[in-house]
């Protein structure tokens, strides 16, 4: 789960990290008060998405100004302006994709003056199982171009869970940060707040981007990117409080209140499968087919007819849904649970494209024989690549 720069600046500010003071604008009206709540003489106005590149991104409206979702201004009154330019319009950046992300929230902040931009991340290293610190020089840029370009730029290291977080780290990275004098004391305190807080928190990343020194010599968090193990949040009640449901694609909105293992792609067909790893593998072959999974979708292992319907529902939903694969092997699932759902929901919302149905296991038989007696117009598979090659030809005509 993610959340905006302005709750993500709070938490760390709890944690003791050095960030600007600031105010977030839900609406136009309040722009003014919280600008003049804020000590000038420079202001950043900062549109609030779930998206990054907000700086070098552009709205699609033309009376939202020229200028993309960061915007510098000298006064209060400037300061709400560009806020008021930007509520409610649309802002495209390269994290956002083409449709863009419509900006509910403004925030505006005390600006700084930036001797030199830096970056730092914090996150989840699968390969090493560690919590890993990333860092760069190159601060205020993709650091994917720089990984791609100037990867010797780039400093990772992972830290020992037994050991924990240790002032050596916070040294290594003032020192390949190029920082000097008392901003190593600062780099290995902020470094270990970050740290606390990744670990308390429970969270998957951490980035900043770009950690600055001010004019003065001092370090600073001027953006901050934080996203949590959605499977932790149970633990976490004041972190979930944060979630902005506006921010979420909302058939994967709908699919989590469901407790459904799904995610929304680009392409155009639907899948219907249990297990994370036949999943996978159901893309990968609808992939060699030719054509493009909708999503991914792992019912899980017990799932209730209800659930099964709500699945089949969100995925009927997408209007990029050219035809749809259910592709089940029933183990603990039930082959005529499964086809119980898939009825139901057939009969609420039709069946508008061409369905390719394969089960297998567990009251296999019950369940295509539900499926045949049902009347619905299900095309059957032998195995899985039958199946693919089936809804792939249905699709592609
Ligand atoms: P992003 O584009 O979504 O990553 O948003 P950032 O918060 O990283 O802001 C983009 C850029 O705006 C930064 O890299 C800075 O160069 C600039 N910027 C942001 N805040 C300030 C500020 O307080 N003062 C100045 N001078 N520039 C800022
Ligand atoms: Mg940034």
């Amino acid at each position: 789960m993610n959340i905006h720069e302005y709750q993500a600046k709070q938490l760390l500010r709890s944690y003791g990290a050095p960030v600007s003071d600031g105010r977030v604008v839900l609406r136009a009206e309040e722009a003014k008060t919280a600008a003049g709540g804020l000590d000038g003489p420079l202001w950043v106005v900062k549109a609030q998405i779930h998206a990054g590149g907000r700086g070098k991104g552009s709205f699609k409206e033309a009376d939202a100004g020229e200028k993309g979702g960061v915007r510098l201004a000298k006064s209060v009154e400037e300061a709400a302006e560009e806020a008021k330019k930007m509520l409610g319009k649309t802002l495209v950046t390269h994290q956002t994709g083409p449709a863009g992300k419509q900006v509910n929230r403004i925030y505006i902040e005390e600006g700084s003056d930036i001797e030199t931009e830096l970056y730092l991340a914090l996150l989840v290293d699968r390969v090493t199982s560690r919590v890993s610190f990333v860092c760069s020089t190159e601060g205020g840029m993709d650091i994917e171009e720089v990984a791609a370009s100037t990867p010797e730029k780039i400093l990772s290291f992972s830290v020992d869970p037994a050991t924990g977080y240790q002032a050596f780290h916070g040294r290594r990275i003032a020192f390949a940060l190029g920082l000097e004098g008392a901003q190593v004391k600062q780099c290995v305190k902020l470094m270990g707040q970050l740290y606390t807080a990744f670990i308390e928190r429970d969270m998957e990343m951490l980035e900043i981007n770009p950690l600055i020194v001010t004019d003065k010599g001092d370090l600073k968090v001027l953006d901050a990117k934080l996203s949590f193990d959605g499977n932790a949040l149970y633990r976490q009640s004041d972190v979930a409080e944060l979630r902005d449901e506006t921010e979420e694609d909302p058939k994967e909105l709908q699919a989590s209140k469901y407790d459904l293992n799904y995610i929304a792609l680009d392409g155009e067909i639907g899948c219907m499968v249990n297990g994370a790893g036949l999943a996978m593998a159901t893309m990968d072959i609808i992939k060699l087919n030719g054509a493009e999974p909708a999503n991914f979708l792992d019912v899980g292992g017990g799932a209730t007819k209800e659930k099964v319907t709500e699945a089949f529902k969100i995925i009927t939903s997408d209007k990029n849904v050219k035809g749809i694969l259910v592709n089940i092997f029933g183990g603990i699932m039930r082959c005529d649970v499964i086809a119980e759902g898939v009825i139901a929901a057939v009969k609420e919302v039709g069946l508008q494209v061409p369905l390719v149905v394969r089960l297998e296991g567990t009251n296999v038989e019950q369940g295509k024989k539900l499926i045949n007696e049902s009347g619905l117009n299900v095309i059957a598979a032998d195995d899985l690549k039958d199946g693919a090659q089936k809804i792939v030809a249905e699709v592609k005509g």
